[in-house]
């Protein structure tokens, strides 16, 4: 059962990987948001080696890591295909989709380019929280396609009631300001550091580990939550 498996995955520092992998990161760089303010894009990120590691990894109960990097031909072709990378700070967004999910007491479909793109990825013309992957574009719950006026109010109503950190974007056409065809949930421009992290240095290379992050969190829900996430998991 593959919920039952350890899988590591390796959290990498952006500045050690390669000139066209940097290029299409751009760790540490600054960017504009719609308004002028500047932000600092992550430097470190998740490495999903293959499809397989990423359907097989889980975030939370209900949220799979490859739910945060389904992408299209809208981003760089080099992060079409394996190795995969997202910052660390999906995990956040993860724990606050969870939370969102038991709010709503349904299912959370993410859309295609709806959660991490990569700065050229073609929708990142300016600094959304999606190149920080702390968004999260939502276009159905449960059984309901979110695309109407008042889908899209109540479900931000209930985001926005999670957490003074949670943003969303109003109903409208406004692309970039508002929503018509999906909810957007953003944490904003969270940078995470993982603790294996040494961060007494600006640029040079450091070993890497691989991290066996979920591992912890896998033996106290064996533990604790076994019966309780099987059901919850059919119900998804
Ligand atoms: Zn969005």
């Amino acid at each position: 059962m593959s919920e039952h498996e350890t899988t590591s995955i390796k959290v990498v520092d952006a500045f050690d990987l390669d000139d066209e992998l940097r290029s299409i990161l751009k760790p540490g760089e600054m960017v504009r948001d719609a308004q002028g303010r500047r932000h600092r894009l992550p430097r470190y990120f998740y490495e999903v080696p293959s499809h397989e590691a990423s359907t097989s990894i889980r975030l939370t109960p209900h949220f799979g890591l490859n739910e945060f990097i389904l992408v299209d031909l809208k981003e760089a072709e080099r992060l079409q295909g394996a190795p995969q990378y997202i910052p660390c700070a999906v995990s956040l967004l993860a724990f606050f989709l969870e939370q969102f999910r038991a709010a709503v007491g349904a299912s959370v479909h993410i859309a295609v380019n709806g959660a991490y793109r990569s700065p050229q990825h073609r929708l990142s013309q300016n600094a959304t929280a999606h190149m920080w992957g702390t968004a999260a574009d939502i276009y159905r719950i449960g059984t309901t396609i979110v695309k109407t006026k008042e889908t899209i109010d109540k479900y931000n109503d209930v985001a926005e009631d999670l957490s003074a950190d949670v943003h969303v974007l109003p109903y409208g056409h406004d692309t970039g300001h508002a929503a018509d065809d999906h909810v957007h949930i953003d944490l904003g421009y969270i940078t995470l550091v993982p603790r294996e992290i040494s961060e007494d240095r600006m640029e040079l290379p450091q070993e890497n580990r691989p991290r066996f992050a979920f591992e912890d969190r896998r033996r106290r829900e064996r533990r604790t939550n076994g019966a309780a996430a099987v059901g919850a998991e059919e119900a998804k």
